[in-house]
């Protein structure tokens, strides 16, 4: 199959570095073509572990990260997970593999262009368990919840309170908090009465996040 060496080069990268330790997550990694995710200008760089530009100011996460997020979020077998940041669709894919056929992943993208972008991209893999919804992401997407876990792909200023809502307890939320220009990674514990024990995973840098809960939201503070 097209592209199988590099892909299997960079998940061996992967684990042998200890990003990837699980082994749902592993086969994931495997079994999801990250090539059809990419503009087709990048197709060259599809499995060095970098982001990519991909339409307008989206980017396809670096592989690492996406890597390190999903084993902070653990998805399991016939979880629901919402996603904040569709982009290019291959992070929902990833999490569809994780949880199989018996669960879902519901995905919300602020722009109409990535929503079609995202949603051709998953037809292209088969991809059924993936909702695409466009929307305000800030909002969580309260038609679905609650939800097993909560993973946001663009940078925000806090945990925005309707994602926690939405999240069970003992349900994780892993998301990049701080500045415009900087984040910390965090994994939430969602415990009793929403109180959240939370795990700082490291400094990354994510687009980001627009709406509500975006820098220049109403709900920023
Ligand atoms: N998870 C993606 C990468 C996302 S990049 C992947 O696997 O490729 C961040 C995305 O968040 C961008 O596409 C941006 O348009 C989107 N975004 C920004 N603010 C948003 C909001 N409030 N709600 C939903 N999506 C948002």
């Amino acid at each position: 199959m097209e592209f199988e060496r590099e892909r299997k080069k960079l998940v061996n990268n992967l684990v042998s570095f200890g990003v990837l330790r699980t082994k749902r997550i592993i086969e994931a990694f495997l079994k999801i073509p990250r090539h059809l995710f990419v503009t087709k200008d990048q197709l060259p760089y599809a499995y060095v572990d970098v982001a990519l530009p991909t339409l307008k100011n989206s980017t396809i996460s670096q592989p690492s990260t996406v890597a390190i997020m999903t084993e902070a979020l653990q998805p399991k077998e016939g979880d629901k997970i919402l996603e904040v940041g569709t982009g290019s669709g291959w992070q929902a894919a990833i999490l569809s593999y994780c949880v199989g056929e018996n669960g879902r992943v519901i995905t919300i993208e602020i722009d109409k262009d990535l929503v079609e972008f995202a949603r051709k991209n998953l037809k292209k893999v088969g991809i059924k368990n993936v909702k695409v919804i466009h929307g305000d992401g800030g909002l969580g997407y309260e038609k679905e919840a609650p939800y097993d876990g909560c993973i946001i792909t663009a940078a925000c200023p806090r945990i925005p309170p309707p994602i926690i809502k939405q999240t069970k307890v003992n349900g994780r939320i892993v998301a990049p908090i701080g500045t415009a220009w900087e984040q910390r990674v965090i994994l939430a514990v969602k415990e009793k009465y929403g109180k959240l024990k939370k795990i700082d995973l490291g400094a990354f840098v994510f687009v980001p996040m627009r709406g509500s809960y975006g820098f220049s939201g109403a709900g920023r503070i």
